[in-house]
């Protein structure tokens, strides 16, 4: 699971598919997931690349204790250059990304047209 902490407002947003693209509460960092469900593209200077390892949460979640001490689950910051989530100065810069080198938006992309 891929996640932008904002450095800004120290909120932390869980990215959706590119029809609902999210922000944080000061609107600084954002971020969504193309529409293969693996790329993902984040923007804004204050924005930090964060991944949860989902088995590890859904072990943790599955395993709630009633009392005590919950069990911890893996999250870590995922390096500047990772292939499947690309960071971009400005949220326009991430939405033409999408684009082809002809400067079309490729089919899969269909709903960038909109916003571009
Ligand atoms: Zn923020």
């Amino acid at each position: 699971m891929k996640l932008v902490f904002c450095e800004s407002c120290q909120d932390v947003i869980r990215l959706q598919d590119m029809s609902e693209p999210r922000y944080c509460k000061c609107g600084r960092s954002g971020g969504f997931y193309e529409a293969d469900g693996l790329h993902a593209h984040y923007w804004g200077i204050y924005a930090m690349p964060l991944g949860f390892a989902n088995p590890s949460l859904r072990l943790a979640l599955d395993k709630q204790p009633t009392e005590g001490r919950g069990r911890d689950f893996s999250a870590f910051v995922i390096p500047h250059s990772c292939p499947t989530f690309k960071w971009h100065v400005t949220e326009s810069e991430a939405w033409l990304s999408l684009t082809d080198s002809d400067g079309e938006v490729p089919e899969s992309h269909e709903k960038v047209k909109a916003v571009v």
